[in-house]
């Protein structure tokens, strides 16, 4: 196989001044892309703002041939997020990819956890997928062109204890990417979750002296491959942890079909019905919502 390469592409990568961000935004401009480094430049928390860690990338990209510019708006408000994508159209022309990285830490347990932590962290994953999403996928749509990646977690899929707020979040981030990924179908539009896991200053407070190499460049080729245009997947999120690349999928069991229920038959078919052997599995794009309620109906109809 050749270089896949990103000439004459235009990318918006948020949180690109630091960790995996970074690393997006370094590799897809040493493969020809022009980038937009997003960056405010706050610290784990998202408290003050710092133009230097954007403008860093930027100076790094360019001092290797490459095409950048910065943007420190904040991706946590309506204006930022039109903001970012405007600097894209303003400097390049047109945008064709939207990683969305931008990410703040609020820990707190579900006892104690204020309405201004919960709030920070929302307003910065998954309003702030919207407001880059929102401006951005019309766009994608008219020009039949357009690779959005959303930033998840194993925290969004398993949930974790001490980060409700930031559990929510990225679980939240599926569904916008499943919906950009329906919506975004037949113009070309894809839009996939990548779910890294990768030592960074997020990772400030954890014990990682003994895990294995965990580079944030080991997640970049995956989500450069999500953002190239022979990306062949959409509204599927891909895993990459300590150099193990998997598919995380949502299924659901066979299950158990009667006419009528009481609770104690819910009681007696427990089992059954969390039965995983024969899983159903149906890709949010195009049309996973139908195929699931199709299926559901085939069963009710035939007995
Ligand atoms: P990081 O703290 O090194 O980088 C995040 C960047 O986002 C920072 O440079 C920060 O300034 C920027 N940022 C924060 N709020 C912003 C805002 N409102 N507008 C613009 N920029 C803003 O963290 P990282 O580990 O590189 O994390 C990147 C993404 O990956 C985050 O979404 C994080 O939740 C996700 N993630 C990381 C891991 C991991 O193991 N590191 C695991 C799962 C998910």
């Amino acid at each position: 196989m050749g270089e896949l390469r990103y000439d004459g592409r235009v990318a918006v990568i948020t949180g690109a001044g630091r960790g995996l961000g970074r690393s997006y935004a370094l590799l897809l401009a040493a493969r020809g892309a022009k980038i937009v480094v997003n960056d405010l430049g706050v610290g784990p928390k998202g408290d003050n703002s710092d133009a230097g860690p954007a403008e860093e990338v930027v100076r790094e990209i360019k001092v290797a041939g490459g095409e950048a510019i910065a943007s420190t708006d904040s991706v946590a408000t309506p204006e930022g997020g039109a903001a970012i994508i405007d600097t894209a159209i303003k400097h390049f022309g047109r945008i064709d990819i939207l990683v969305h990285n931008a990410g703040n830490v609020r820990r707190g347990s579900l006892k104690e956890l204020s309405y201004e932590d919960l709030e920070s962290v929302l307003s910065t994953h998954l309003r702030g997928g919207f407001h880059v999403v929102r401006p951005a996928f019309p766009l994608m749509a008219a020009q039949k062109y357009g690779r959005i990646v959303l930033t998840s977690s194993i925290n969004g899929l398993y949930g974790n204890a001490n980060v409700v707020n930031y559990s929510m979040a990225k679980a939240g981030l599926i569904g916008l990417s499943n919906v950009a990924a329906i919506e975004g179908f037949s113009d070309n539009v894809k839009s996939n979750c990548i779910i890294p896991t990768a030592v960074t200053r997020m990772s400030e407070g954890i014990d990682t002296s003994k895990f294995p190499p965990m580079d944030p460049d080991l997640v970049a080729p995956v989500v450069a491959w999500l953002a190239h245009e022979a990306c062949s997947i959409t509204g599927e999120m891909l895993i990459s942890v300590a150099g193990r690349v998997a598919r995380a999928y949502s299924a659901e069991t066979a299950g158990v079909f009667k006419s009528s229920w009481t609770i104690e038959d819910i009681a007696a078919n427990i089992y059954a019905i969390r039965n995983t052997e024969n899983p159903w599995h149906f890709a949010p794009a195009p049309r996973g919502h139908l195929d699931h309620l199709a299926k559901s109906f085939e069963v009710a109809t035939k007995n």
